[in-house]
């Protein structure tokens, strides 16, 4: 193969002119060949298929979707983390047949025909599975125009994406060194949490593992222990940090909804960027009382996956962030809309971006976050060195913000081989949430 088509092939021809390897004319020259191969038949999906590695010690879900142009591929993420496997399934057993001979260029439509393909629809393991096909096939998109795919949605709103990342530790001094260490990093905004989310290193061992209840690995939820402690945590990070610094919190909902007010209300005196699900998403409607009740910022939906739970919210003005993760949605351009309707209600995007979304997944969020107007904050991590060898092209960092590889789609690419040295966890011992409870023995919804 010539190296021009080579590098046409990977989809990274405009990376490649940028970069000096070849000339933007050997560029166009590549995409005629390819054109010319193919003739005016349309692109058609020849192939879907998902992959499973964890080289940060967290499942991850990729979906290849192949077409007929040689070469010529997308990816698109599809973590579910704790049900890595049942959305393999969902795509190789049910999205591979469903697509293939279809027409790679029309996103919507396949995803329309796909959404209800299932006839039952919005349930987290088929969203992530057509998540994966959508945004592969925005991928290919990109690819095929020689452009990033913020290009494709009208260009930049912003010249990086401003992200905020996780402080924490067991006692308030721990919280206090960690933000001092993002900030130093030159992140401008910071997620503080004392005790994991909740409070298994602010209270005495549970009753129920002495009563013999549950099992060892379940975990305590003691709410006046972690009301406190936050409180408490919010003055010392205040007190010994600074004003500048804008401090976000995950109450991960767990806590009842009168509990959660009264908690917005006392922490309002430290100008909070927002607190993050303080409901679960069957409580929604107290979102009315707490919008009355307190003017912090209110960030919700990482666990949403239909839009009966996000269209309220938004349209009702009740939250001041939509947070979901994109795969759980059901895809990208799914997202992009609930990005659009939001725009109308001055509700700002903060979409869920921890490590069980993949490189593909995060650089989806960027992307987005680059191109819409009301952006608000990115959720973002560090990828290790695992993580970057597996997906070529991984965003980068630089001074709390995040920027997204230039090259046509995504920018990410992945490494097959690589990826099988990661392995996922052994079927015996999967990625659960694991059970979570009141001292009583009473399970806590996350
Ligand atoms: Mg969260």
């Amino acid at each position: 193969m010539k190296r021009r088509d080579w590098i046409k092939n990977l989809g990274l021809g405009a990376a490649a002119v940028a970069l000096g390897v070849i000339s933007r004319n050997d560029a166009i020259a590549a995409e005629a060949t390819a054109k010319a191969a193919r003739g005016s038949a349309p692109l058609k999906i020849t192939k879907v298929r998902a992959y499973l590695t964890r080289p940060a010690g967290v499942n991850l879900v990729v979906v290849k979707v192949e077409t007929n142009e040689p070469g010529l591929y997308g990816l698109g993420c599809a973590t579910y983390t704790q049900r890595a496997t049942l959305v393999v399934n969902a795509v190789n057993d049910y999205l591979d047949p469903f697509s293939r001979g279809r027409d790679a260029d029309n996103i919507a439509d396949l995803w329309q025909n796909a959404y209800t393909s299932s006839y039952w629809r919005n349930g987290p393991v088929l969203n992530n599975a057509l998540c994966g096909l959508d945004q592969a096939l925005w991928d290919i998109k990109g690819k095929r125009a020689g452009m990033p795919v913020y290009q494709l949605l009208g260009g930049k709103c912003r010249f990086a994406v401003d992200c905020y990342s996780h402080a924490s530790g067991r006692d308030l001094k721990e919280v206090e060194d960690s933000v001092k260490s993002k900030m130093e990093q030159g992140y401008r905004h910071v997620r503080i949490q004392m005790g994991g989310y909740g409070s298994e290193h602010l209270s005495q061992a549970p009753d129920f593992a002495g009563a013999g209840f549950g099992l060892p690995v379940d975990r305590l939820m003691d709410s006046l222990p972690y009301l406190k402690a936050t409180i408490k945590m919010f003055e010392h990070v205040r007190n010994t940090c600074g004003d500048e610094v804008e401090l976000l919190h995950d109450v991960h909902e767990r806590i009842e909804p009168r509990d959660a007010i009264r908690l917005l209300k006392d922490l309002e005196r430290f100008r909070p960027y927002f607190i993050e699900d303080p409901l679960s998403p069957e409580a929604n409607d107290y979102f009315r009382q707490m919008r009355a009740a307190t003017t912090v910022p209110i960030a919700m939906g990482e666990l949403f996956n239909s839009p009966h739970e996000w269209v309220p919210l938004i349209k009702d003005r009740l939250i001041d962030f939509i947070r979901v993760h994109i795969t759980q949605t059901g895809g990208f351009g799914v997202t992009r809309k609930i990005a659009t309707l939001a725009e109308f209600f001055n509700v700002r995007s903060a979409w869920h971006g921890p490590g069980d979304v993949s490189p593909v997944g995060h650089a989806a969020n960027l992307h987005l976050d680059l191109a819409i107007p009301n952006f608000g904050i990115q959720e973002m991590i560090d990828f290790n060195d695992a993580t970057q060898e597996i997906f070529p092209g991984c965003p980068t960092m630089k001074k709390g913000y995040a920027y997204v590889n230039e090259a046509p789609g995504w920018g990410v690419d992945f490494n097959e081989e690589a990826a099988k040295k990661f392995p996922i966890e052994k079927a015996d011992t999967p990625s659960y949430w694991n059970p979570v409870r009141r001292r009583d023995g009473t399970a806590v919804r996350p």
